[in-house]
């Protein structure tokens, strides 16, 4: 997959493109639609109901051991582990916090690649934040992840296994708080997900397809965070699954989001706030918009006005979108720091003035780098 389009600057690292020869990662009934699971069993001339047998055992109990699946033929079972079951990942690191209630967990891929993600249990609901990539090719400047770099896209099983794996841990009642159910997903932790689209894009299936076909969540619970990919966000508003888009615009004006979220030398803030209202009139889905609010850099009243004129502009109106604010969260060596509480509050008083929902994103996990954008795998 080569995307990289003929204007990009040179300064940006924006190479979407896998080096030539780079070990794929091991191909999983994730990757697959059932009948893509059956076909690969029969060519290989395996019986193709296990195909759903493995996949019931995978997204409707949430056992990924193989060892687990004590109804697998003794004479197949390796072929049928290695087909469709492989190892994708193991956790080397595992760090709570909340009272046990927020679990960040150290993924290492097969290859050595460190990703993290994040499951975080409400009153009302669970949420795991998951990576898309290992490492980011997007090099926003505030970003602990955004500095090491892209190390490589992920595949759709890399991606959906980490949700698997919370899904279990929820429904067992490891996570403090007893059983329960995984209910949501953000796309939030380490990578840009739209630079991987068509492994996002598989995951998303994935994610809210019915067992034993995939994990059957809700696509509104879903949630694809992206720096603003123009393109790719008009192609996601047309595959028809009604996700939620999250935008990081962290700045309203060009000049300072071109040093924010460098990706807006290609794509203006106009041009990328445009493509996100398409994406509300084409879903029906309300946008929500994140802002990482730095002291001093983005976080003056006048450019909280200048947000609502940007986003209510072209005779769009507040309905559309809802604004999240997110205190930034201080990443060691780097020269942003948090907003001062009473200019976050003042922030947040005049957009929900201007009428746009406006609620202020707590830091879940923070004493554990587990908050926003402090996944930076630094093992
Ligand atoms: N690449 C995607 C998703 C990953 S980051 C994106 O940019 O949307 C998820 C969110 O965390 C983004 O809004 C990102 O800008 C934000 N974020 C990154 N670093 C942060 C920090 N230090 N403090 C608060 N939010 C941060």
């Amino acid at each position: 997959m080569s995307e990289q389009p003929a204007t990009a600057p040179k300064s940006l690292p924006l190479v979407f493109a896998e080096p030539r020869g780079r070990k794929k990662p091991p191909r999983h009934l994730a990757d697959l639609t059932s009948d893509e699971r059956k076909d690969l069993l029969v060519e290989m001339g395996l019986p193709g109901f296990r195909a759903k047998q493995l996949s019931t055992h995978y997204f409707g109990r949430l056992v990924h051991d193989p060892a687990e699946m004590t109804d697998l033929p003794a004479a197949q079972r390796a072929e049928l582990v290695g087909a469709l079951l492989p190892d994708l990942m193991d956790p080397i690191r595992q760090q709570s916090a909340d009272k046990g209630k927020t679990v960040k967990t150290l993924w290492k891929l097969f290859d050595g690649s460190l990703v993290e993600s994040v499951l975080m249990r409400y009153k009302d609901r669970a949420t795991i934040c998951i990576s898309s990539q290992a490492g980011c090719g997007m090099a926003c400047p505030f970003c602990a992840t955004g500095q090491g770099g892209l190390t490589r896209n992920m595949s759709t099983a890399e991606i959906v296994h980490q949700v698997v794996v919370g899904a279990r841990a929820m429904a067992s009642g490891e996570v403090a708080g007893g059983p329960g159910r995984l209910s949501n997903v953000v796309f939030m932790g380490m990578g840009e997900p739209l630079a991987n689209y068509k492994a996002t894009l598989g995951a998303v299936r994935r994610l809210t397809e019915e067992a034993p076909s995939g994990l059957g969540l809700s696509a509104r619970h879903v949630t694809v965070s992206t720096v603003g990919l123009v393109p790719r966000i008009r192609q996601l508003a047309d595959e028809g699954i009604p996700v939620t888009l999250a935008l990081s615009l962290h700045a309203p004006d060009d000049e300072l989001r071109n040093d924010l979220v460098p990706i807006n030398t290609r794509f203006s803030v106009a041009e990328t706030v445009d493509a996100a209202h398409e994406y509300f009139s084409k879903t029906g889905r309300r946008v929500s918009i994140e802002y990482a609010l730095m002291r001093d850099i983005n976080d003056q009243a006048w450019r909280a006005d200048l947000l609502a004129d940007v986003l209510s502009a072209e005779g769009r109106g507040t309905g559309w979108v809802h604004i999240n604010p997110i205190p930034l969260n201080d990443i060691p060596g780097s020269q942003f720091t948090r907003s001062r509480e009473e200019d976050m509050d003042e922030f947040v008083r005049i957009l929900n003035g201007r009428g746009i929902a406006t609620t202020l994103r707590d830091t879940r996990g923070s004493e554990i780098d587990a908050a926003c954008g402090q996944l930076a795998a630094s093992e």
